[in-house]
């Protein structure tokens, strides 16, 4: 591998005949978009660029883009390309079936802004600063000297907008905003973007979003919260896979939260999503745990149910917790109701949580531990019977 300059990399592309892109497994915004725009720019220069998929999903979220259609499965590409570009995927193995495709070509190269990003390719560009790779993607086509299309426009900044949730999270630098206004001034829409990726739901989906509330549990006294979704879920709602992209964001937005874990069961593995809002870093989790991502939005999958997932990872997101953390004393608000916990960040007391009154005991739930246990397992919160309105206590 040789670290190279976007400079660099527009010279090697501009000299290509036959190029292939892809994104990583799970595309999202930032993936798709940011093929998207290369693509473009690079038949704009008279250049064979093909779109591939790195797993047979092209969510329909997305197909807002002009030339969303042209996204091919690389399990059924038979292409040979002189030139592979790996856009915003860290590891071979989050290219999925591209990464056959990307080994028969001679000359590769990544663009990602993943701090864990492994030298896989002849020439590599990462930049940690980036808020998406659709920002980087901008710069090289200017690079490239092609005037942005409006296309080209769109499709960056439904990267842009996506990777940084919305201009919410810290990787919202000035240099996001700067890119995003001359996205818009080549022609992107932001209140038409904006509808197509966040107000264009489902009823199916927000069914599942109730499904992930009701087990909503929380831990290490409410700064964690993990929630869950079963097959059973995805199939009794009518909910696509896509459809639950955005429920760890609904955990993380809970006053006091620091950490989200959204776990949801796939084909016998669970796919799990962990956010971060403030200084914790829930990469260096996913990266313990076999997976991946940012300090702030990171991902792993799970071999196992979602009482093992729950055993294995939540006594990880507690503050202060190593891969092997003793988190008895932290554990001891696991199994509290909404009410208390936050009646206890409140008074800022300790909390000794009773099991409550009225459960019937199920020896299939264990109960919540008390703070003198010794164990370090987290186990489901006992079902409650609190009124819906009680999960909304105001702080004072
Ligand atoms: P997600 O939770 O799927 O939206 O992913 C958040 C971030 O974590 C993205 O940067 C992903 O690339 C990364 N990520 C998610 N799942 C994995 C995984 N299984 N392995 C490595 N990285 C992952
Ligand atoms: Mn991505
Ligand atoms: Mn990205």
């Amino acid at each position: 591998m040789e670290s190279s300059d976007l400079s660099d990399i527009s010279t090697t592309l501009m000299g290509a005949h036959h190029v292939a892109i892809s994104g990583h497994i799970n595309p999202d915004g930032d993936c798709l978009g940011s093929v998207l725009a290369l693509a473009s720019a690079l038949r704009i220069c008279g250049i064979r660029a093909d779109m591939l998929l790195a797993d047979d999903g092209l969510p329909e979220l997305y197909a807002f883009m002009p030339g969303y259609r042209g996204f091919r499965p690389a399990s059924a590409y038979d292409g040979h390309p002189d030139l592979f570009v790996a856009l915003d995927t860290p590891t071979p193995k989050r290219l999925g079936c591209s990464f056959p495709v990307m080994q028969r070509t001679p000359v590769t190269i990544t663009i990602d802004h993943h701090p864990d990003m492994q030298d896989y390719a002849d020439h590599s560009y990462c930049d940690v600063t980036a808020g998406a790779v659709g920002m980087m993607v901008w710069d090289l086509i200017e690079l490239m000297g092609v005037t942005p299309t409006p296309a080209i426009a769109t499709a960056c900044f439904t990267a842009l907008i996506t990777d940084t949730g919305r201009f919410q999270y810290q990787n919202t630098t000035v240099s996001a905003f700067e890119h995003a206004a001359r996205m818009q001034a080549a022609g992107a829409v932001p209140s038409q973007i904006s509808r197509e990726v966040y107000q264009n739901r489902s009823i199916s989906c927000v069914e599942l979003e109730a499904r992930a509330i009701a087990n909503i549990h929380f831990g290490d006294q409410g700064r964690l919260v993990y929630s869950w979704v079963t097959e059973q879920d995805f199939v009794q709602t009518g909910a696509t896979r896509d459809d639950a992209e955005s429920l760890p964001d609904i955990l993380r937005s809970l006053r006091g939260v620091e950490v989200a874990l959204l776990m949801r069961e796939e084909g016998g593995t669970i796919r799990a999503s962990m956010r971060a809002k403030g200084a914790r870093d829930v990469g260096a989790v996913a990266r313990a745990l076999g997976g991946g991502g940012h300090a702030a939005a990171a991902g792993f999958t799970f071999v196992g149910t979602v009482d093992e997932a729950i055993e294995r990872v939540v006594p990880m997101l507690f503050v202060g917790a190593t891969a092997d953390a003793d988190t008895t004393a932290a554990n001891r608000f696991v199994g509290a109701t909404p009410t208390q916990l936050f009646a206890a960040i409140n008074s800022k007391d300790t909390l000794d949580v009773p099991a409550p009154p009225d459960t019937p005991a199920d020896p299939a739930i264990p109960s919540a531990p008390s703070p003198a246990a010794t164990t370090p397992v987290c186990p489901r919160q006992v079902p409650t019977t609190s009124p819906a309105s009680d999960r909304n206590v105001e702080q004072s």
